[in-house]
């Protein structure tokens, strides 16, 4: 089977999303941009560079965490793209940094609203599309590190975090009939502007960052490109046999 053909990427203005959208073009996908309405020139500007090196793209705004957004965004791909092949649902957001139990019901929601309900409308809509397509397809989230352990501080987002991963591993039993893989990635500390954010918010992001490279094996910090690899090999036709795993990207990470 081949899987070329057309892939949605949401979050793609910056960061992990952008790096894949990157990624899958230059494997040979056309790639539909997602992301919200204030990223339109960061868009823009990566459409332009994909446009000129490798494959078509569309640009297509919606919030995830709006139901009506996710289903206009798989249609315009279908539409503009000739079919849906490959959903990656990694647009995320991390939540206020507060220890636990000063969290708010506000926080937990905006959270849990984006990456918990965002990624399983994208989930949903896709697999739909897949199964009307009848040839298969690759669904792919964005876990973390803190979907696998708890972490301080960001109650909600670990908890967004673990819910994809049950989500991504009950979605696959379902949707394996269908020749439809469904996988996370799961990073550990990647060097993106979510990350300069949440260090800023534990006292300053260089310094987190020199504490997170020293909690890792290689003693490194992770590159976007890292991530888009791994989506890459999840995408290919060699991955058929993996489905409902959550790939970690962390460099051996240990915490104290
Ligand atoms: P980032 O903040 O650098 O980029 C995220 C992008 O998603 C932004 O362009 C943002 O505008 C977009 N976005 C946010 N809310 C959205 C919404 N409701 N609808 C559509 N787009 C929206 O983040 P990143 O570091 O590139 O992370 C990408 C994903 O990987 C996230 O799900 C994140 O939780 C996960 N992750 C990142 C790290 C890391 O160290 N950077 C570690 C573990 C997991």
């Amino acid at each position: 089977m081949d899987l070329k053909g057309a892939a949605l990427v949401t979050g793609a203005a910056r960061g992990i999303g952008r790096a894949v959208a990157l990624r899958l073009a230059e494997d040979g996908f056309d790639v539909a941009l997602n992301d919200l309405e204030y990223s339109k020139g960061d868009l823009e500007a990566l459409s332009q560079e994909i446009s000129l090196k490798f494959r078509k793209t569309i640009i297509t705004l919606g919030d995830v965490s709006r139901e009506a957004d996710v289903i206009r965004m798989v249609d315009s791909t279908v539409q503009d793209l000739g079919g849906l092949d490959v959903m990656v649902a990694n647009a995320g957001i991390v939540s206020v940094v507060t220890p636990f139990p000063d969290t708010t019901i506000e926080d937990w929601d905006h959270t849990l609203g984006i990456n918990a309900r965002g990624i399983f409308f994208c989930y949903k809509y896709a697999a739909q599309q897949m199964i009307k397509q009848g040839r298969g397809g690759r669904i792919i989230g964005a876990s973390s590190v803190a979907g696998k352990q708890g972490y301080a501080t960001i109650t909600p987002y670990a908890a967004s975090k673990f819910a994809v991963r049950g989500l991504t591993q009950s979605a696959a039993k379902d949707l394996g009939p269908y020749n439809i893989t469904v996988n996370t990635y799961a990073p550990g500390f990647i060097d993106t502007p979510m990350l300069t954010a949440l260090g800023d918010g534990l006292g300053g992001a260089e310094a987190y960052k020199a504490k997170r490279i020293q909690q890792t094996a290689v003693r490194d910090i992770g590159k976007p490109e890292d991530i888009a690899s791994i989506v890459s090999y999840l995408v290919s036709k060699e991955s058929h046999f993996i489905t409902g795993q959550s790939i970690s990207v962390n460099g051996g990470i240990y915490f104290d």
